[in-house]
């Protein structure tokens, strides 16, 4: 099968491999899309990632149809799926306390094993999730990132009528401002330094402005990053009401200085979000279900597999405007 395989840092071949093997309690897809995640994707192909070992086949974010399973599966040859990624060790303290999606070994398809820029991958039979005939393919393969969106807006606390401030206007950015809206927001700014985003966010509905300092003071029910920028905090901490929450979705790779006093003072939660639990999973796939039409606008970038390394530079060099999808 032609799979897109980190064979070295910053080398990415499309070749052919063998198929995987199936496993017994595994489910062989024939993949139809996979999502590129961006930062994280970036971060296994400069390998900088702390687990991703080459060769990979890379890519967690994957829609497909079942080709075959193993005795006992719940899923027939011809189902339409996607993939839950996680891997948790069910044994460690987390898992046991019931928080298996941020389990203290957590690993995921796509970073830990191969992944699905290939025809097929093979998955646990748990790890599989069916998904409604009226879900196209090519939309199924956000689900994981609006999972991720879920679990943030839900852990934030966003309900009717608050007023939120978002940083950053990238893939992750408009989910969470496109969940927080189905949620009831008011408000929603988004606030984005790349011209071209900011008109993309705008063109969806979103009130957006370049730099905070337009706001004049206005302040916020809740403040989240997707933007992973250390210049957002001062403001974040800011532009947040009296007892806000700042959420943090945005990957930071270093520390950075935050003003404690104003979070003592206004006695604000700081919160982070990571990933997704299983049922913010399931709540993805009927979210996008229900606002195909709504979510289908976020993907704007469609690859085949065999131009990979295009849809990679693009990214890179920021060309893309939202959501890159590869279609295998
Ligand atoms: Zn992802
Ligand atoms: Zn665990």
């Amino acid at each position: 099968m032609i799979a897109a395989v980190i064979e070295n840092k910053n080398f990415v071949k499309v070749k052919n491999v063998p198929r995987p093997a199936l496993l017994p309690g595994h489910v062989l897809i024939k993949v139809a899309y996979g999502g590129f995640c961006g930062p994280t994707e970036i971060c296994i192909i400069e390998g900088i990632h702390p687990r991703a070992k080459f060769p990979l086949i890379f890519c967690h974010e994957i829609s497909g149809i079942v080709e075959k399973t193993t005795p006992g599966s719940k899923f027939k040859a011809g189902d339409r799926v996607v993939v839950n990624p996680l891997m948790s060790c069910k044994v460690c303290k987390t898992c046991c306390t019931g928080y298996r999606y941020i389990c203290e070994n957590l690993k995921l398809i796509g970073i830990d094993s191969d992944g699905g820029f290939a025809e097929f991958c093979a998955v646990p039979d748990s790890n599989v999730l069916p998904i409604p005939d009226s879900l196209p393919l090519n939309i199924a393969a956000i689900v994981e990132p609006v999972a991720v969106g879920i679990h943030a807006v839900r852990g934030t606390g966003v309900s009717i009528g608050d007023r939120l401030l978002i940083f950053g206007a990238g893939p992750i950015g408009i989910i969470l401002a496109e969940v927080s809206r189905i949620a009831g927001a008011g408000d929603i700014v988004i606030c984005e330094l790349d011209e071209r985003r900011l008109d993309f966010a705008k063109s969806l509905g979103f009130e957006t402005i370049k730099t905070p300092d337009a706001l004049r003071g206005e302040k916020f029910d809740y403040v989240i990053d997707s933007s992973g920028s250390e210049l957002v905090l001062p403001y974040a901490v800011d532009l947040v009401k009296i007892h806000g929450c700042i959420s943090i979705v945005g990957k930071f790779d270093f520390p950075v200085k935050v003003n404690l006093h104003d979070i003592l003072f206004k006695e604000i939660t700081m919160r982070g979000f990571r990933v997704y639990a299983e049922d913010e999973f399931n709540s993805a796939i009927s979210m996008l279900s229900s606002n195909t039409e709504r979510f289908s606008r976020i993907i704007t970038d469609e690859y085949p597999l065999a131009d990979i390394n295009v849809a990679i530079d693009a990214f890179r060099k920021r060309e893309n405007i939202c959501k890159i999808i590869i279609k295998v």
